[in-house]
């Protein structure tokens, strides 16, 4: 005998009595079959319920339910036990309710949603992900598409239209038939791909075919349960279109997330929702004028330091001691910027020490090389880095080596 399929016929239905009528052992758990069941296994994108399986008797064990699977018309119910349970064995099964729900609005959902992508704009729903995080619709635009392309304004417009089948409160018509011939005589967006065992689900009236599909799921009484339906993302996928969008409690939630986000951000700005991009805006035009000013600033300093130490060079400033600068503001790139615009005018060697990244910038005419001479000494103090004739980088881990490094280069080239 197969299992009954209450969710069928009232998938509002929360618990049953129900009797094992096979045990199985499927990876090593124990799996059993119902007489009748409650539990949706997975199908139509859903994913399976989750819930407690209640033995019933002297002992009354409860399981937890790990994943139900249809095989053969039967449904499997893997538990979470290897326990030997007894055939014939009377239990109480119960569903996750707030878990089914979920996925009856999610799912719901997606049938509105498709439902008006194929009326307003003939598009055809190749794909269907319910996921974790998101739910995704692959919309393929083929033969009868109304439209050459989706953009996020039509996704919008799909959203509005969708949200409105909510606020009508349209039955969700479901439907089972026998046979293929009967079934396929039917209104309906996409031809059958069942033999048997058929189940037309649509919305408002069966001769929308837009709103009508097979489908094995279970669905809401109503569009209104579904609540909200929400878009967040367009983009281009194998020649088709996917959209990325939540339905019912959880797109809520996370309207509710996204809007707490952007009340955050209105107070950092000082702005309300309405005026927040044109305060964005005018912020980043600041901090690019800012920005510029700062690079005309840094170009002039490099040019005045470069003039200063040239005409140090000039009067013998550095004879007798080591040629070097010191610098904590400038960062290493505006060094090297001024090691370039130096070199010219260097005798053997002159050192620009970047404090902050305990690095020695090398810098000569080019008679000298400065990768060499890094290359064959920094390894001394632990040192690396490298250059070229030029201009080399000698990177230490503490002051001191930078000292005695830049010490032994001196006395080395003297
Ligand atoms: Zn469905």
């Amino acid at each position: 005998m197969k299992t009954k399929k209450l969710f069928k016929d009232n998938p509002y239905l929360v618990k049953t009595e129900a009797q094992i009528t096979e045990v199985i052992n499927s990876e090593g758990k124990t799996a059993v079959t119902f007489d009748q069941t409650v539990f949706f296994p997975e199908g139509g994108g859903q994913p399976w319920d989750l819930g407690t399986v209640t033995l019933r008797g002297p002992e009354a064990k409860v399981y937890n339910i790990l994943k139900v699977i249809e095989s053969d018309g039967d449904i499997l119910h893997v538990l979470d036990t290897d326990d030997d349970i007894p055939l014939g064995t009377e239990c109480l099964l119960e569903i996750d309710w707030e878990r089914r729900f979920d996925n009856m609005q999610r799912h719901t959902g997606e049938h509105i949603f498709t439902g008006v992508f194929d009326r307003d704009f003939g598009g055809t729903n190749r794909g269907f992900h319910m996921g974790d995080d998101y739910m995704t619709i692959d919309i393929s635009l083929e033969d009868r598409a109304k439209v050459d392309k989706l953009t996020w304004d039509m996704v919008l417009e799909a959203e509005l239209k969708s949200n409105e089948i909510i606020y009508q409160d349209l039955p969700m018509i479901v439907r089972h038939f026998n046979s293929f011939e009967e079934a396929s005589k039917e209104p309906m967006r996409k031809p059958l791909s069942v033999e048997e065992d058929i189940t037309l689900v649509g919305f408002g009236s069966t001769d929308y075919d837009w709103a009508c599909v097979a489908c094995c799921g279970t669905h809401l009484k109503s569009t209104a349960q579904v609540g909200l339906i929400k878009a967040f993302k367009l983009e281009s996928n194998k020649g088709m279109y996917r959209i990325y969008f939540e339905a019912g409690r959880r797109a809520f939630i996370r309207y509710q997330q996204e809007m707490e986000t952007l009340h955050t951000l209105g107070r950092k700005l000082s702005a309300g929702t309405e005026d927040i991009l044109s305060k964005y805006d005018a912020q980043a035009e600041k901090n690019h004028e800012k920005s510029f000013q700062f690079s005309q600033l840094k170009k002039e300093v490099i040019s005045r330091e470069c003039s200063r130490i040239c005409d140090n060079l000039a009067v013998g400033m550095y004879d007798g001691i080591i040629p070097c600068e010191r610098y904590n503001i400038l960062s290493l790139d505006d060094l090297t910027q001024l090691g370039r615009a130096l070199s010219p005018s260097v005798k053997k060697v002159f050192f620009l020490v970047h404090e902050p990244s305990c690095t020695a910038l090398l810098v000569s005419d080019g008679k000298i090389n400065c990768g060499r001479l890094v290359k064959e000494n920094a390894g001394i103090y632990n040192g690396k880095g490298g250059g070229n004739d030029i201009l080399a980088r000698a990177i230490f881990t503490k002051t001191e080596y930078v000292d005695t490094f830049m010490d032994l280069i001196e006395k080395h080239l003297r």
